[in-house]
């Protein structure tokens, strides 16, 4: 146990085990349920805009939580997205899933098996994203 800044809002406070305070702890777990309903309901069309406009749940709050990676949306503001799956990156056009695969199909590594071989074989993720 020691005081630790709050990774939130930057105040310190005595940490037993958190990076966040207690009172940003309980906003962002707030935030969290509210956004994850919203968006359970609402799938691809709940995008960073229609949650915070209506959950009501503080922007910081949910930027912070897509950082955290404990929440997915769609089209987040300014954000990057895999331009295979569509799933939100913090850097490149792919995301790691999908990095895979694609250098997979391109032979940069061997596949496993001749399952993979036939599977991963032919047209790439990425051609077939581009005939969507
Ligand atoms: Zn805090
Ligand atoms: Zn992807």
């Amino acid at each position: 146990m020691g005081l630790q800044e709050c990774e939130f809002c930057g105040l310190p406070f005595h940490s037993v085990g958190s990076n966040l305070c207690g009172k940003c702890a309980q906003q962002i777990d707030e935030g969290f349920l509210k956004a994850r309903k919203y968006i359970y309901k609402h799938g691809d069309r709940a995008d960073f805009g229609s949650v915070l406009e209506n959950t009501g749940v503080d922007e910081k709050v949910l930027r912070y939580l897509i950082r955290q990676g404990r929440l997915e949306i769609s089209d987040e503001v300014g954000g990057a997205r895999c331009r295979v799956c569509g799933k939100p990156v913090t850097n490149g056009v792919l995301c790691t899933d999908c990095m895979r695969k694609f250098q997979d199909a391109c032979g940069n590594h061997e596949p496993q098996t001749s399952e993979d071989k036939k599977r991963t074989a032919g047209i790439s993720p990425l051609a077939r994203f581009r005939e969507k």
